[in-house]
């Protein structure tokens, strides 16, 4: 493969390339892949892994087990945690990532988090999400969690002016987030909807048909479907996605397809929280843009891209037998899958215009052992894969011999250890 600055040249036998190049990065026992898409993720949440009050319980019970301790969140928290969640994304083979940061307490900022993943080198779509409904006004989360919506709007249009990149390549795109149905209004979802169709590749995003709760409590106060309630204040279309889309009536997945909704499927994280088994492959084949998302590390205690794709083809498999999903189809749902989720045709293959994210998986070792002679792809979906040895991102090495490039990584645990004791003290 040849790159020639941040993107691909050129894709085949090694004597076909130009034997000209400022440097020569041998793959010999690798398979090179697309990088991998994560189109879900709460980076803030390695901070809050396996609380002992939360190991067991379903997502509300979860949720407010949770929300108090994030209330607490520092802008130097989000900025170890955000750090934390990429080198661990880089190490399992993502190299473009969607996170959705909706709590924005004591001056933490999403700004916080581009600069983060800007010096990491991660493709980075940041979300401004949001949470404006507490307690007392009926809402899942404490009052001291949420924002007004006027200044959730006014910064939301900030973000947007400071930080978004609509141009092919672009490594920092922002998304507009509201959290899930039960944490804002009806006004803020369609508000944010307006907003963000006023910009090119701003796109919307939101937590969707998680659980059978939510969908009892979004019946029991707007009188609608939790898909009924999104297609009524606007939130249907390619620049649309949610998250998880488990409970949703076949009619509801036929209508999203036609209108090319996207799902960000997190097999890992509903099956931590007993949440379901999202239809994925059939909304799909309904139309659907279907990709791979870790969720947050407070529901996915390991989030590990390449393990997601694993998750999704076993959930697939405990749901509809064997032949329910191939190993290629989770990779393609990691990959090509993910890019459409975005709404972007630069990343998710390898060929010549593409971005140059490429990641390199070792298959000469232990854990491919007897599996990558009979097929080299396969081993990386049914076994299990550590680290990604190399990860090329944007042109630049990111991942060298299996090792985070340029990063102290021991030094950037402890201090993320300082802000996870700091939190839950
Ligand atoms: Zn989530």
């Amino acid at each position: 493969m040849l790159l020639r600055e941040n993107v691909i040249e050129a894709v085949g036998p090694t004597a076909e390339l130009t034997a000209q190049a400022d440097e020569v990065i041998d793959a010999r026992g690798l398979v090179l892949l697309p990088g991998l898409i994560c189109t879900h993720h709460h980076f803030y949440q390695t901070l809050t892994r396996n609380l002992p009050q939360a190991q067991d319980a379903e997502l509300f019970d979860w949720l407010v087990a949770h929300y108090p301790i994030w209330a607490r969140l520092t802008p130097e928290a989000v900025r170890a945690s955000t750090a934390t969640a990429i080198a661990e994304l880089l190490l399992s083979g993502c190299t473009t990532a969607a996170d959705h940061g909706y709590i924005w307490p004591n001056g933490a900022r999403v700004d916080d988090q581009i600069a983060v993943a800007r010096d990491m080198g991660l493709r980075f779509h940041a979300s401004r999400g949001s949470m404006s409904r507490g307690r007392s006004r009926g809402g899942l989360p404490p009052d001291d969690a949420v924002e007004e919506e006027d200044a959730i709007l006014r910064d939301c249009e900030r973000v947007i002016r400071e930080h978004h990149d609509p141009w092919r390549y672009a490594m920092t795109r922002i998304v507009i987030a509201p959290c899930s149905p039960f944490s804002v209004t009806p006004e803020l979802m369609r508000a944010s909807a307006e907003l963000a169709r006023k910009h090119e590749h701003v796109h919307l995003h939101t937590h969707l048909c998680e659980t059978v709760d939510e969908e009892k409590q979004c019946l029991a106060e707007y009188g609608k479907r939790p898909v009924e309630l999104a297609e009524s204040v606007g939130w249907t279309g390619s620049d649309v996605s949610f998250a998880h889309a488990i409970h949703m009536a076949p009619e509801e997945l036929a209508r999203l397809g036609r209108t090319r909704t996207g799902v960000a499927h997190c097999p890992t994280s509903n099956m931590r929280l007993g949440s379901g088994i999202a239809p994925v492959l059939a909304q799909r084949d309904a139309g659907m843009r279907a990709g791979l998302g870790v969720d947050g590390s407070a529901s996915n205690d390991g989030s590990h891209m390449l393990d997601e794709a694993r998750h999704a083809m076993l959930l697939q498999r405990v749901a509809h037998g064997a032949s329910a999903m191939t190993a290629r189809e989770a990779l393609r749902l990691a990959t090509r899958g993910g890019a459409d989720v975005l709404g972007r045709d630069d990343i998710g293959v390898l060929a010549p215009g593409m971005a140059a994210d490429v990641i390199g998986v070792r298959v000469d070792d232990h854990a491919t052992a007897g599996g990558s002679v009979h097929d080299p792809l396969a081993p990386l979906m049914f076994g299990r894969v550590a680290n990604v040895d190399l990860s090329i991102i944007n042109g630049t090495v990111r991942v060298r011999d299996g090792h985070v490039a340029d990063m102290d990584v021991p030094a950037l645990v402890a201090r993320h250890e300082t802000a996870a004791r700091a939190l839950v003290g």
